[in-house]
C-alpha cells in the first residue's frame, strides 16, 4: 500500500498520552508506535546499548537524536513486514524536539509518508506532577495505573497479565521536573512548527479519560477520512 498516513501525540508526560494511544488506535486503524516503550522494551537486554540508553532515560534526558531515530525506524520497518496493509503510526513520544521533527520529515518523504495531523494534549503542570508521582506500570504489559486516581483490581497486579506492577525508574520528583522542564523548552515549541503547517488538532487533556478518548476521536476521524489529507485513506 502507497503511503502511510501517520498521527503524532504531542503533549507532556502524564499528559495521558500512552493511556489514550492504546484506546483510540485500533479504531482508527493505526499501530501505536511509542518511542518510550522501546526504550524500555530495549533496556531489558544486557548489552552497550541498553546501557547507554539507561544513562539518559534514568535521568530523564533525552536518548541522543541518532539512537532514537535508529530505534525508531526499525519499528517502522518491522511494521512493514509484519503488517503490509497498516494505515500508518500514532507516534507517541516523537518527535520530541526540533532535529527529530526535521528528520521525520525527511524520512516520511523518502517512504512517500504523510503526516495527517498532530493532537495536542494540553494539562496544567500541577495535575502532571500530581499524575505522574503516582503512576504505576506493567513491566509485562506495558500498561499503566495510578495509585489513587486508577488503582488496579487487586494491589500492586495488572488487571491485564497478573504481573506486579512498579514505578518507572523515570518518575521520580528530579527526573519528573528534569523531564517537564525539556518538555517546555524543546518539544511544546514543535506545536508552532505544526501549526504553520495547519496540522494541530488542540484537545484539553484535563478532562476524564473517556471524555478525552471522545474528543480525540471526534477530532481525527474526520480528518483521516480526507482523502487530501491522507492519502491512504
Ligand atoms: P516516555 O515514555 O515517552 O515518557 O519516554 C521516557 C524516556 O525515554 C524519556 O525521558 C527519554 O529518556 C526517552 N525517550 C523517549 N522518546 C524519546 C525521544 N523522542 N527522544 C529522546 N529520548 C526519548
Amino acid at each position: 500500500m502507497a503511503g502511510r498516513c501517520h498521527v503524532i501525540l504531542i503533549g507532556p508526560q502524564g499528559s495521558g498520552k500512552g493511556t489514550q494511544a492504546a484506546r483510540i488506535a485500533a479504531p482508527l486503524g493505526l499501530v501505536h508506535v511509542a518511542t518510550g516503550d522501546l526504550f524500555r522494551q530495549l533496556m531489558t537486554r544486557d548489552d552497550d546499548l541498553a546501557r547507554e540508553v539507561r544513562s539518559y532515560y534514568d535521568r530523564g534526558e533525552l536518548v541522543p537524536d541518532d539512537v532514537t531515530l535508529r530505534v525508531l525506524l526499525s519499528r517502522l520497518d518491522e511494521l512493514e513486514r509484519a503488517m503490509p496493509n497498516y494505515r500508518g503510526a500514532l507516534l507517541d513520544g516523537y518527535p520530541r524536539n526540533r532535529s527529530q521533527a526535521e528528520a521525520l520529515d525527511r524520512v516520511l518523504q523518502d517512504r512517500g509518508d504523510t503526516i495527517a495531523a498532530v493532537v495536542h494534549l494540553a494539562v496544567p503542570r500541577a495535575v502532571l506532577i500530581e499524575r505522574l508521582s503516582g503512576r504505576l506500570i506493567c513491566p509485562q504489559c506495558g500498561a499503566t495505573y495510578h495509585r489513587v486516581f486508577a488503582p488496579p483490581r487487586v494491589e500492586g497486579l495488572c488487571d491485564q497479565c497478573g504481573a506486579a506492577l512498579v514505578q518507572r525508574t523515570d518518575d521520580t520528583p528530579e527526573a519528573i521536573a528534569r523531564r517537564l522542564d525539556t518538555y517546555e523548552q524543546q518539544t511544546a515549541p514543535l506545536l508552532e512548527y505544526y501549526r504553520q503547517r495547519g496540522l494541530v488538532l488542540d484537545i484539553d487533556g484535563n478532562q476524564p479519560i473517556d471524555e478525552v478518548t471522545q474528543a480525540i476521536l471526534s477530532a481525527l476521524e474526520p480528518v483521516l477520512g480526507d482523502p487530501a489529507r491522507c492519502r491512504s485513506s
